[in-house]
């Protein structure tokens, strides 16, 4: 699944190849995809329409255009392709934004699971689940004790810290880098995280989703972004899918566990309960 730093590469890319291109006719080949659901009004609204810049808020793409906002969520395998328009439609292509200048951008999705909706500027930040998403890692709102707030369940941090609710943009990856680099055993409950910690962990979550920014995300599995860009961040991960290789601080084996279902990361000596 892309996660932040590899939706928000996504953007930077996207805005680069298609800002100010105009519209001129949609193709759906999957309903439930869309909303809303009528095919009509989801062709009649896009039709002409101009876009401005490309936004996002936490792993929503927000395409903003002249008229309606167009909001993206990839889910798990998402991915965009500029193409010809009369290039031919491939099966796993089920949105086609044709523009004006000849090109295409297509939506491809192989589990069909993303979504792309059409919302005005002031259904975006109402609309759910976008209304209750917490902070990014760089939002200066994210205090050690609004973060100290969110964390008083009995939830292990790990699972606590992937609810999007508490810090927006962290998943199963990132977390275990984050709890690395904070020093925090996974299964840990979640409030008992002191406020000293809690400052600690914000600082880590911006260390490691900056520069994960910076190197394109970490395109783990089969993701890559939309135009092939392989993320480098892989080869900074310290603990995540490094289970049997020793510790770069201690030398002591990564281990792996599930917390609550998920594959999780750590090191026994460095990250002690
Ligand atoms: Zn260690």
């Amino acid at each position: 699944m892309p996660e932040l730093p590899e939706v928000e590469t996504v953007r930077k890319t996207l805005t680069q190849m298609i800002l100010g291109k105009t519209i001129d006719h949609v193709e759906v080949y999957y309903l439930p995809m869309i909303s809303p659901h009528s095919l009509e009004s989801f062709k009649n609204k896009l039709h002409h329409a101009t876009l401005d810049a490309i936004d996002r808020i936490g792993k929503y793409l927000i395409f903003r255009f002249d008229t309606i906002n167009l909001m993206v969520h990839l889910r798990m395998e998402g991915k965009f392709f500029l193409k010809p328009s009369d290039a031919p439609r491939t099966n796993h292509e089920h949105i086609i934004y044709h523009f004006t200048d000849g090109t295409s951008l297509r939506y491809d999705d192989v589990r069909k699971f993303g979504t792309h909706g059409l919302k005005h500027d002031k259904e975006l930040h109402t609309t759910l689940p976008i209304s209750k998403l917490g902070y990014e890692p760089s939002d200066s709102r994210l205090t050690k004790h609004v973060l100290k707030e969110k964390l008083k369940t009995d939830r292990a941090i790990k699972t606590a810290l992937l609810d999007q609710t508490v810090i927006l943009g962290l998943g199963n990856i990132y977390v275990d880098e984050v709890l690395f680099c904070a020093k925090i055993n996974p299964t840990r409950k979640a409030r008992r995280t002191s406020l000293a910690k809690c400052e600690t962990l914000i600082e880590c979550s911006r260390q490691v989703i900056d520069k994960a920014i910076t190197l394109g995300g970490s395109s783990i599995r089969s993701y890559t972004d939309s135009l092939g860009v392989t993320g480098r961040f892989q080869n900074e991960l310290k603990v995540h899918l490094k289970a049997d290789e020793l510790c770069e601080l201690c030398q002591t084996p990564i281990r792996k566990i599930k917390v609550n279902g998920r594959g999780t990361y750590y090191c026994p000596t460095c990250q002690k309960r």
